[in-house]
């Protein structure tokens, strides 16, 4: 069985990834949810562990909490606002938000000091997440560093009993030359997963963790964790979906650290229309070819920018798509569209920024 690096896979192979790993189709209890979001009714939301639970609670408003985390590394890329919007549309169905900064795992994996983690965190990403939308302002939304959190850390050490180097071997790979740090960042992961369950914060609950299927070896060790500590916490196994990932700007996975395949949320809009302007598209190699065979929009990054983040009307991005496969347009028009629809992201952003910081400068 293959397995999945959280800390540096890119893996592409949903269906693989599906059928080897036990994730479920997304599509199945899609018309459980109400006013699914834009993410699920496209598919890019494909997969998930357990959603039947969350559907319950979103359509009978039932408590539920929505956990997700960041090991803050690079730069914010236009890929990573998919988590963001997950966290609007869930705030907005009245679930208390927990969003755990992993400074901990940052400094096990990556050697990244407390202060850099906090600092990267706030300046470059929950501004970001403020300015796009996010209400961080609202009761219901936890911000927390994991070195500060208490009752994470407990609990890791807790849960660490049931857990042995074996099982965690083979479920990261770790070897003889990992760091023992390392080894227990993914307790920590877990625990930062099942606190929201905890008497203090209102006991088991349905929880639902929004991720990249690189993320699932956690979901999968968090869930067998859970079911292990039922009895003295009453634990319910946290419910989960997986997300596609970005397509790069060169083809290959958008990536904070390879600049050329990723629009970054703070390039100048000159910087993102050149980076548009020279992406791969699903084009063909002449203009006459192009308007005899159409085009691909299903390799193309720029339809997927549109799909994934620019064009909210159905009927307009089908649009985009007849005529794409029809050859009736041009990869130019249609870049230029995108980078019109860009642009007004951008400035948007752009203008929520200065308030942004100010509110981002105080939570941690
Ligand atoms: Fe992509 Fe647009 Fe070109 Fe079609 S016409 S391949 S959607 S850029």
């Amino acid at each position: 069985m293959d397995m999945i690096d959280p800390w540096g896979s890119s893996i592409i192979d949903y269906e693989k990834l599906t059928e080897q790993f036990g994730i479920k189709a997304f599509k199945d209890v899609l018309e459980d949810i109400p006013d699914a979001s834009k993410l699920m009714t496209r598919g890019i939301i494909f997969g998930q562990r357990d959603y039947k639970r969350i559907a319950d609670s979103l359509k009978n408003n039932k408590e539920f909490a929505t956990m997700t985390g960041m090991m803050p590394s690079g730069r914010m890329h236009i890929g990573h606002k998919m988590v963001v919007d997950q966290l609007k549309w869930y705030q907005k169905k009245g679930s208390d938000i927990y969003l755990s900064i992993a400074d901990m795992e940052a400094y096990a994996a990556r050697g990244i000091s407390k202060e850099e983690s906090r600092e990267l965190a706030l300046t470059e990403y929950i501004e970001n997440y403020i300015a796009l939308g996010l209400d961080v302002t609202k009761d219901n939304f936890h911000l927390y560093l994991q070195s500060e959190n208490e009752e994470v850390k407990n609990l890791a050490y807790l849960i660490g009993k049931k857990v042995t180097f074996s099982q965690m071997r083979s479920i990261y790979g770790f070897d003889n030359s990992t760091n023992v740090a390392h080894i227990y960042t993914p307790l920590l992961q877990v625990a930062d997963i099942l606190h929201p369950q905890l008497e203090k914060y209102g006991g088991p609950k349905p929880v639902i963790v929004p991720v990249g299927p690189d993320q699932d070896p956690h979901i999968r060790l968090t869930r067998d964790l859970a079911a292990k500590f039922n009895d003295e916490y009453g634990f319910i196994e946290p419910s989960a979906t997986f997300h596609r990932f970005m397509t790069g700007l060169t083809g290959e996975k958008m990536s904070s650290s390879k600049p050329k395949t990723a629009i970054y949320l703070t390039d100048s809009i000159k910087d993102a229309t050149k980076k548009v302007k020279s992406a791969k598209t699903g084009g063909r190699d002449s203009l006459k070819e192009q308007k005899e065979l159409g085009g691909q929009p299903d390799q193309c990054s720029i339809y997927e920018l549109l799909v994934y983040h620019l064009v909210e009307d159905d009927e307009k991005l089908e649009n985009v798509r007849q005529k794409c496969l029809s050859g009736e347009i041009l990869c130019g028009n249609c870049k230029q569209c995108a980078v019109e629809l860009l642009t007004d992201m951008f400035e948007d952003l752009d203008s929520k920024r200065e308030e942004a910081h100010e509110i981002a400068k105080d939570l941690l």
